[in-house]
């Protein structure tokens, strides 16, 4: 499982891990957020209605879900979970804190590995060159990702992303040793 403030580069990292280690099984959240430009139905998100997701819940399809950014609703799909953890794959969840809080809760076993900025001043600098959010917008983030900061101590293990391609293949060592990939013999 990994969390992070806004903005670390959780996304980036998920994206390097889904091109260079298809042997991780990595989930699709369900959101209430539109898409942005390139982002593609069931590869980054599965893009939802209000009332789909309110269905998910009441259906008791989701293992955790939450409202991010005080803005949209994310959730994990249960069943696709269940099926790669029966699988033996190391499966990893790309989530926010309140999320991997509920986790913790239904799966204390699952390892929660915490990405961090190098720095305050570098997530800002990330935020703001990302250019994927206005103003308002952008502040309800940062509030976000300062009370994220300190909540490192709740992790298992921290990794803090220097540069993409180091964080990705730091967290697929530490998947690979909670969960080796089944042998094909
Ligand atoms: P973004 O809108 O930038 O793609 O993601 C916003 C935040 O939502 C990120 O911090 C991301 O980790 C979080 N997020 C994405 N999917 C899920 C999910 O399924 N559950 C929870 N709790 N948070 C999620």
């Amino acid at each position: 499982m990994l969390a992070g403030p806004t903005a670390v580069g959780k996304g980036t990292v998920a994206a390097e891990i889904r091109r260079h280690h298809p042997e991780v099984w990595i989930s699709v959240s369900a959101t209430t957020r539109p898409p942005r430009p390139g982002e593609e139905n069931g590869v980054h998100y599965w893009f939802v209605s209000d009332d789909d997701f309110d269905a998910m819940i009441e259906r008791g399809d989701l293992l955790e879900w939450a409202v991010v950014h005080k803005t949209a609703r994310y959730g994990t799909p249960r069943g696709p979970v269940e099926l790669a953890l029966a699988s033996g794959r190391p499966a990893m969840l790309e989530i926010d804190l309140q999320g991997a809080r509920q986790v913790r809760e239904t799966m204390p076993e699952a390892l929660f590995v915490f990405l961090a900025p190098p720095s305050w001043e570098e997530l800002v600098r990330r935020l703001v060159g990302r250019g994927t959010e206005g103003a308002a917008e952008r502040e309800r983030r940062l509030e976000t990702a300062r009370a994220e900061l300190a909540a490192e101590s709740e992790f298992d293990e921290t990794i803090v992303n220097h540069e993409v391609h180091d964080a990705a293949e730091q967290l697929v060592a530490l998947m690979t040793a909670r969960s080796p990939v089944p042998d094909p013999d």
